[in-house]
């Protein structure tokens, strides 16, 4: 009989390798997506609202999340109540920032420990997306705020057909702009081999969850796992900015695995906004009648 994947037993025990990496794609003039991928936090922020003002946003949004004190100290004691707080600050600058014009997704996770036992606090806002891949399966945890995922629950259209929607593109939640600024939270056990995959509508918009999950069943390596997904989504046509992190877990109960986690992922991505500010933004505007697009 095949041994089941086991719940990882302590925090202490894991160790985390990480790839992540961004593109402007083929038909965007500039990258309005920003990231951070710093142990504990993963996460992608989409920015909407054009002329860089998008790029503005996403980027305000991950800089925020880079001052959680658990960046510095390695803990994992963050909470959804304490994460939300650094959202709403986020939420607040880019108010001030853009007069509201603004705004940006936000999806990932932050790794944090109860009881000794390690879970994946997997938070969304909007239609960026968390993905868990486990035992050969892909798995979207976070649930999309868009016009299309209502569609959807209520019924009315497939996921195929919100897949090409001509309205895919209005979120209905966001940073930054419109009423709504609550995330929503998802406690996740972390389980040996655990493959976490955080992107941007670029990549979803581009590949399916079938192609999706073949590139993350044959790329073995966090990083050209990244690369790949990237490169298939600039194939399939890479008509918004395309952005990825993936990370995996591995049980190694050796008492040094959260030290390699830590140098895995080297301060110099904790904002990937920084990184290629020189190369961000999506058309994204607010419509005509105030709705929010992640895409135009
Ligand atoms: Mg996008």
């Amino acid at each position: 009989m095949k041994p089941q994947p086991a719940t990882v037993p302590s925090a202490a025990d894991l160790r985390l390798d990480v790839g992540h990496g961004t593109d402007r794609g083929l038909r965007r003039e500039m990258n309005e997506d920003s990231y951070i991928a710093a142990d504990p936090v993963f996460a992608v922020a989409d920015g909407m609202g054009g002329h860089e003002a998008g790029e503005i946003a996403s980027g305000i949004c991950v800089r925020t999340l880079a001052e959680m004190p658990q960046l510095a100290s390695g803990a994992r004691d963050a909470t959804a109540g304490a994460v939300q707080e650094y959202l709403l600050a986020a939420d607040e600058t880019i108010r001030e920032a853009t007069g509201s014009r603004a705004g940006t997704t936000l999806s990932g996770v932050v790794l944090v420990e109860q009881l000794g036992m390690p879970y994946w606090l997997v938070l969304n806002i909007g239609d960026s997306r968390t993905y868990r891949f486990s035992r050969g399966g892909l798995t979207q945890i976070s649930v999309d705020h868009s016009e299309v995922q209502e569609l959807v629950d209520a019924g009315q259209i497939s996921r195929r057909e919100a897949a090409v929607h001509p309205r895919r593109h209005v979120v209905t939640r966001a940073l930054g702009t419109g009423y709504e600024t609550e995330a929503d939270y998802w406690l996740v056990p972390v389980e040996e081999g655990d493959r976490i995959l955080v992107c941007s509508d670029g990549l979803n918009g581009e590949l399916d969850d079938e192609q999706i999950a073949d590139i993350l069943a044959t790329e073995a390596d966090p990083q050209a796992a990244v690369d790949e997904l990237i490169q298939a989504a600039l194939r399939s046509g890479g008509r918004d900015n395309v952005t990825c992190i993936v990370v995996d877990a591995t049980n190694v109960p050796d008492g040094s695995a959260v030290r390699t986690a830590t140098s895995t992922v080297a301060a110099d991505h904790i904002a990937g906004a920084d990184e290629t500010a020189a190369a961000r933004t999506d058309v994204l505007d607010v419509g005509p009648d105030g709705e929010l697009r992640s895409n135009s």
